[in-house]
């Protein structure tokens, strides 16, 4: 059996580094490493496949949700919305402009944050939310859409982990995830559904005017070269990445299919053991498997990362502690620290197993079995 990985970028490579590798010594040849025609190419091909109508390549998934809020005007106390249940960079960005993170719970089956938590940590001075599509599947955005118009507030959403996703209003009309708010951010962190081979991160927009201003941010705020209009930032994606992503792109839907059979492959296999929960799909949302999180009773959820790994079995714990508990956002978020009861557990519950693109049948027979072999 091949040897068992979270994720598998040498295999991944090895089945495209023909065509890799010519496009990136092409790269080297041009010598155009800053602005050449891949980056252009690429930000086409990106805006082609999501469906929206400008896509502002940057210099990774943090940056791009740094650029997103520095281009809607917001003042230090404003209060932002987000998940305390999320990689910190959603919330550290906040932090980070001097805003003030307002940590919200999830939803115990979707890992998603959902209308209905957003609402009631709604005060006069929320601005803007930042729901995260966790693990690749949408949060239930219909009605924060709704509930966000009424209010005026802007939405901002982490795509880092579902691009390609693929949600459904009531109306049956589908669009994919990071274009569903009026700014959509997303990483190409080397890891991510679509990644580079480096950091590298894109941020979208239907708004036309929106997205001039959020590519003037992430070039120095810059309207012509030496003509500076706002306090930006240098954020940039290089060509060398732009033309890996440029091929990656065309195999990422190839790429979500072997994700969701190997999802599909656990959770047949999964199911019939009592103490194993596997993950909820939701009805209204495509998931496209950034991770494969079950959730475990949580005094054995340590105990079963120990017995897999002495199997050779890789696992994560995504994420292990809340993000209002951080250390760095205890003074600064305004959360009523007990009122986040479903991430709490979550912390203590969840555990993510190998999924990729490389992943055969003989590495999934074998994980599920050892996880039987756990719980028997
Ligand atoms: C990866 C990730 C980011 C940050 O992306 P980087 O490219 O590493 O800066 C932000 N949010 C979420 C949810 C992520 O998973």
């Amino acid at each position: 059996m091949i040897p068992i990985q979270m994720v598998d970028l040498k295999g991944q490579y090895k089945a495209i580094k023909e065509e890799i590798n010519a496009a990136v010594l092409d790269c080297i040849e041009s010598a155009a490493f800053i602005n050449g025609p891949q980056v252009k190419s690429f930000k086409n091909n990106l805006e082609r496949y999501l469906g929206v109508s400008s896509v502002i390549p940057c210099a990774n998934g943090t940056d791009a949700l740094q650029i997103a809020l520095m281009a809607l005007g917001l003042k230090p106390g404003d209060e932002v919305i987000v998940p305390a249940f999320t990689y910190v960079a959603t919330a550290e960005v906040i932090g980070l402009l001097g805003l003030t993170p307002v940590m919200v719970d999830v939803d115990i089956d979707t890992f998603n944050t959902t209308a209905e938590l957003i609402e009631a940590a709604i005060t006069d001075k929320t601005r803007a939310i930042v729901p995260v599509h966790l693990f690749g599947q949408s949060v239930d955005m219909e009605p924060i859409i709704h509930l966000c118009e009424k209010q005026n507030i802007f939405i901002i959403e982490d795509n880092a982990q579902a691009i390609g996703s693929d949600y459904r209003f009531s109306d049956g009309k589908t669009q994919k995830t990071g274009t569903l708010g009026h700014i959509g951010c997303t990483s190409f962190y080397p890891s991510k559904n679509l990644g580079a081979y480096g950091d590298g991160g894109a941020i979208f927009t239907n708004d036309t005017a929106l997205g001039k201003q959020l590519h003037m941010i992430s070039s120095h705020g810059q309207s012509k070269r030496y003509y500076h209009d706002y306090i930006g930032v240098n954020s940039r994606l290089d060509s060398i990445q732009a033309a890996i992503l440029d091929i990656k792109l065309s195999k990422l839907d190839e790429y979500i299919r072997a994700r969701q059979f190997v999802a599909h492959y656990y959770d047949n296999n999964l199911v019939n053991i009592p103490a194993v929960k596997t993950p909820v799909c939701q009805h209204n949302s495509t998931h496209v498997y950034h991770q494969y999180t079950i959730k475990v009773p949580s005094d054995k959820r340590n105990k079963l990362q120990d017995f897999l790994k002495t199997k050779g079995i890789p696992s994560m714990i995504y994420y292990p502690v809340p993000l209002n508990e951080q250390k760095a956002f205890k003074h600064i978020t305004k959360t009523n620290h007990s009122k986040l009861p479903v991430t709490k557990a979550l912390c203590n519950t969840v555990i993510s197993l190998p999924i990729h693109t490389e992943m055969d049948e003989e590495q999934l027979e074998y994980i599920c079995k050892s996880i039987m072999t756990f719980f028997n």
